[in-house]
């Protein structure tokens, strides 16, 4: 077993997180938080000629986008058809085909970290089943692609446009690239207080004209007037050595989403779910593993994906939660303009919100 609470993503021994700030500094524009969401807007902000520092308390991926599932989706959280109900037919399919963009440019980007493997979406229930075919109809009157798939792994949908990705490589090789191209970003550098035109932190104080947060988890802790609408969860998973005793071509969403797991290039399997099973529980800031969710892992990865391979990591980390649904992607404060609340699905959306947040930032949108 690895040290606790480390993700099997974490094989670069010889990675270097970059610099704490030392001292003051001045950037047209500060971006709080290097994780995925954080590192897309560094580099749009930079690709307009900005001058921007980037900042993380921790280091590159610290947070959910070097920790989390590795499943790279089309759509917000809510499954197509739901979203349509939610957010409004126009709005839902303008997110769908955002988001299968945003899915060729990362498939494109990154071919060393991400595999374009398809989906599959199990139903665990009947009444489940008929969801998978009501988002079935909703993705084919749109002109989405879609399957029907029945196989080994049960019944439901094979998605042929979404994939998986090593979460941590990904992160990290945006950083050495903004980080090659000349951009300032520091690890172990807290915000701990934030206005348009200052961000102070525990290393020194960034003057600068324009912030962008880029927080999912515990988002409504910085900027606490988000807190009626964002909440801050814990999302949990184990990793297994390799499995030679089973063969799992694509990654799986199970129980609406609850579970999934994805088996990596070399065997393993990394699994995660089960957060509404303790769910007052999981509502938390704390980002360690928990026993409960840990156990139920545990024999979910005996009984139902069926391996007897040794568990190599336990872990967890935050995400924050959309009372709407949708992703929060707003000006909170003059200059100061927040993304994040992607309900537990930001690898993809939360590019998106990222350059949206530039583009509204610079005046352009
Ligand atoms: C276990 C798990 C599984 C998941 N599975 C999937 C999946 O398969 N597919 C999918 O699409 N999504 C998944 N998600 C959700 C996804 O990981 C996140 O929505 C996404 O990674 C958020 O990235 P981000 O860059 O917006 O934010 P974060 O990853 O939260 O990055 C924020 C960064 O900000 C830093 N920070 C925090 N506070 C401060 C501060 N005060 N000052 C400076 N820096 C600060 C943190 O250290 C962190 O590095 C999962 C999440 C988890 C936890």
């Amino acid at each position: 077993m690895h040290a606790p609470n480390t993700p099997a993503w974490d094989d670069e021994p010889t990675w270097q997180p970059p610099a704490p700030l030392r001292g003051d500094a001045r950037a047209d524009v500060c971006v709080v938080g290097l994780g995925g969401s954080g590192l897309v807007a560094v580099r749009a902000l930079r690709e307009a000629g900005v001058r921007v520092i980037g900042i993380d308390a921790a280091d590159v991926g610290a947070g959910a986008a070097g920790r989390n599932g590795g499943l790279l989706l089309a759509g917000i959280a809510d499954f197509h058809h739901d979203a349509v109900r939610l957010l409004g037919h126009e709005i839902a399919v303008a997110w769908y085909r955002r988001t299968l963009h945003e899915l060729d440019a990362v498939f494109a980007a990154f071919p060393q970290c991400t595999r374009r493997t398809g989906s599959l979406r199990i139903a665990a229930s009947d009444a489940e089943l008929d969801d998978c075919r009501a988002q079935f109809a909703q993705l084919q009157l749109d002109g989405f692609p879609a399957e029907w798939y029945a196989g080994p792994e049960g019944e439901g949908l094979l998605v042929p446009t979404d994939g998986v990705m090593q979460p941590l490589t990904r992160v990290r090789a945006m950083a050495r690239e903004a980080m090659h191209a000349g951009a300032m970003l520091h690890s172990c550098t807290r915000a701990l207080d934030i206005t348009n035109t200052c961000v102070r932190t525990n290393q020194g104080v960034i003057t600068c004209d324009r912030v962008i947060v880029a927080v999912d988890g515990r988002l409504e802790a910085l900027l606490p007037e988000l807190a009626p609408r964002v909440r801050t969860a814990r999302l949990q998973m184990l990793a297994t050595a390799p499995a030679f005793d089973v063969r799992i071509p694509r990654p799986v969403y199970w129980r609406n989403g609850y579970e999934y797991w994805q088996q990596l290039p070399d065997g393993s399997i990394a699994l995660g779910g089960f957060r509404d099973t303790d769910v007052e529980h999981e509502w938390t800031h704390d980002a360690t593993p928990s026993a409960p969710i840990q156990e139920r892992l545990e024999q979910f990865l005996r009984a139902h994906i069926g391996t007897r391979a040794l568990i190599t990591h336990r872990w967890a980390a935050s995400v924050s939660y959309s009372s709407s649904g949708a992703p929060i992607c707003e000006e909170v404060r003059t200059g100061v303009f927040a993304i994040g609340a992607y309900s537990g699905t930001g690898n993809i959306v939360g590019a998106l919100c990222a350059r949206d947040a530039v583009r509204w930032a610079l005046g352009r949108e």
